[in-house]
């Protein structure tokens, strides 16, 4: 099943990916969490794409569409996989499609997750996630048990670096500008599923699960 989640910072894309890959058994890749472990590892690779992840800009598309490229070749990903945070513009969606129909294994389907923006900002300024086992937590939406605290695992609870308020409002208009195009683009091609993102988790979850079903 060869998917792609689509929807703005703060949409959900990390928490609906992570079950689903749970579910149909297929890596979840998040250019977003390839990336920060690039920029954890300190290679020349990571500390070029530090300075545009710092400004909530995007980061070249020579990079990650590279990164993409070995990623989705890897053994685990034979059977598909869910990109999540890819492709952000158009220039990385007509890649991947080239890259796709080169191995005669076309995207199957895109599924947008649609938040207004006002909760967008909310879901961003109180994401923490944990250190250790990456659950994703909201101080205002959806608190641990104990404060900073993971419940899953007991591991320690951090901010993003680019979950401020001035990178936050950054990335919203980068979303806006150069990837909502992304809509359209694949409503021409009609692989777009829209869902409402806002609500209930597993009720997203089982939505989402309904379309990859159908795919
Ligand atoms: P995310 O975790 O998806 O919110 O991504 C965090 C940051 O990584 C973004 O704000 C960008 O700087 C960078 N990034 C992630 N995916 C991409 C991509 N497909 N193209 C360019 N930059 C990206």
């Amino acid at each position: 099943m060869r998917t792609v989640l689509l929807g703005a910072p703060g949409s959900g894309k990390g928490t609906q990916g992570a079950v689903l890959a749970k579910k149909f058994n297929i890596p979840q890749v998040s250019t977003g969490d390839l990336l920060r472990a690039a920029v954890a590892s300190g290679s020349e690779l990571g500390k070029q794409a530090k300075t545009a992840m710092d400004a909530g800009a995007l980061v070249s598309d020579e990079i990650v569409i590279g990164l993409i490229a070995e990623r989705i070749l890897e053994d685990d990903a034979k059977q598909g996989y869910i990109l999540d945070g890819f492709p952000r513009n158009i220039a990385q969606a007509e890649a991947l499609d080239t890259m796709l129909s080169k191995l005669g294994q076309p995207l199957q389907g895109v599924v947008l997750l649609d938040v207004p923006f006002e909760e967008l900002l909310q879901r961003l300024t109180g994401r923490r996630t944990c250190r250790d086992c990456g659950a994703i937590y909201n101080i205002h939406l959806s608190p641990p048990n104990t404060a900073d605290k993971c419940d899953a695992c007991a591991g320690e609870l951090f901010q993003r670096d680019d979950d401020n308020a001035e990178t936050i409002s950054k990335r919203l208009t980068v979303y806006q500008d150069q990837t909502s195009p992304l809509i359209a683009f694949y409503q021409q091609q009609s692989k777009l599923h829209t869902l409402i993102g806002t609500g209930d988790v597993s009720a997203i979850s089982n939505a989402a699960t309904d379309v990859f079903n159908s795919l």
